[in-house]
């Protein structure tokens, strides 16, 4: 039987230091999400699932997906109260409803704000471990959902399917606040081999501090209007406009990035805020990409997918991840990007509903 428009079940959290993501599942295929943050990740119709993997037995309708800032986690519980959620988080023919107002929940907000929903909606936050979390949501859409992963370079994006049978091992790099590197070796087998403090909250944080931004969409928004070439020192810059062949250096190579903010014939004003974005975004995917490159070098690894509410399908972060990559390897290595990128951890921990 479908479900009433309001009625949804197996709502899952991911509760982290920027962003609150939430997964929830209805069955009602004439539902069109019109409900505020109620929306896929590219604004786009919910994820349809109807595929009878096995694997995933509870997945015959659809997966909605919405996000809302950690700072306004009030407007997180308003929406879910808004919801007529069933049997708690849970819904299934069969299952017994012992644990009736538990919902899945994962990322560090779901021990800091435990007591909040308890107190305003009566949930408990039943808490999954949220690198289980990003591996179980990673393997899930790199199984079960079509045109998931895909490479971005110089403008072209391509859709790769994924051979089952040769997933793994791959490096899963999920760029949030702060920047995971897993390296994955199967269902539940993974290792945290690396990570970096210099992520997406730092682009967020250092481009606030320097532009005035008021949201992280016009961050965003500002750096695809810049030109990074006024703000960093190029290699071009440090030889007359000629290339470093002899290590393979282009002229445009980035030698220092911010290197040229420091004219003294410049008053602080002449360095525009879009220019000064450009630069930071390149400067913080660029040493993403780079770290990332030398981890799946330590282990061998072809594959990198990486996943995070950062990369917001941006072309510019796409393309300086994936030429990042592709310089440091020498074109050995692959940069993937996945559609549901910011959800991970949240289809993770929905996900676990089956454990
Ligand atoms: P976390 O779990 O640490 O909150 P996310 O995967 O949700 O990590 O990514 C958070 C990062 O995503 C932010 O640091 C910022 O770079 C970026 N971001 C994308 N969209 C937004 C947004 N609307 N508001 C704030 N940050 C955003």
């Amino acid at each position: 039987k479908a479900l009433a428009p309001d009625e949804i079940s197996h709502l899952a959290l991911d509760i982290g230091g920027t962003l609150i993501k939430l997964v929830y599942f209805s069955r009602n295929d004439s539902w069109s999400v019109d409900d505020k943050g109620a929306k896929s990740p590219k604004g786009d119709s919910p994820l349809r699932v109807s595929c009878s993997n096995l694997d995933y037995p509870i997945l015959y309708g659809r997966i909605h997906f919405a996000k809302f800032e950690t700072s306004k986690v009030n407007e997180c519980l308003e929406f879910i109260r808004s919801k007529k959620l069933l049997h708690g988080g849970r819904w299934h023919h069969e299952a017994p409803v012992s644990d009736k107002n538990g919902i899945k929940a994962t990322g560090g907000g779901a021990y800091k704000f435990a007591d909040l929903f308890k107190e305003n909606l009566g949930l408990n936050l039943d808490k999954e471990d949220e690198m289980d979390c990003l591996v179980g949501g990673a393997n899930f859409l790199l199984k079960a959902v079509h045109h998931e992963a895909f490479t971005y370079m110089d403008g072209q994006k391509e859709f790769v399917q994924i051979d089952h049978n040769d997933l793994y091992p791959y490096l899963l790099v999920n760029i949030g606040s702060g920047v995971s590197m897993l390296k994955v070796d199967g269902d539940g087998k993974f290792e945290r081999v690396s990570g970096t403090n210099v992520g997406g909250g730092t682009f967020w944080g250092l481009g606030r501090l320097l532009t005035k931004c008021k949201s992280f969409d016009e961050l965003l928004q500002l750096s695809h209007q810049g030109n990074n070439r006024v703000i960093d020192m190029l290699v071009g810059d440090i030889y007359g406009g000629m290339d470093y062949s002899k290590f393979g250096l282009a002229s445009t190579t980035i030698a220092s990035s911010f290197g040229k903010a420091i004219s003294e014939n410049k008053e602080l004003e002449d360095y525009r805020p879009e220019d000064v974005a450009r630069s930071l975004l390149r400067m913080i995917s660029n040493n993403i990409g780079q770290i990332s490159y030398l981890n799946a070098l330590r282990f061998g690894l072809k594959r990198i997918f990486f996943g995070g509410f950062f990369i917001r399908g941006h072309a510019y972060t796409m393309d300086t991840i994936s030429v990042a990559v592709h310089f440091w390897s020498k074109g050995e290595a692959k940069a993937m990007f996945l559609r549901h990128e910011g959800f991970l951890g949240a289809l993770g921990a929905f996900m676990s509903y089956e454990k």
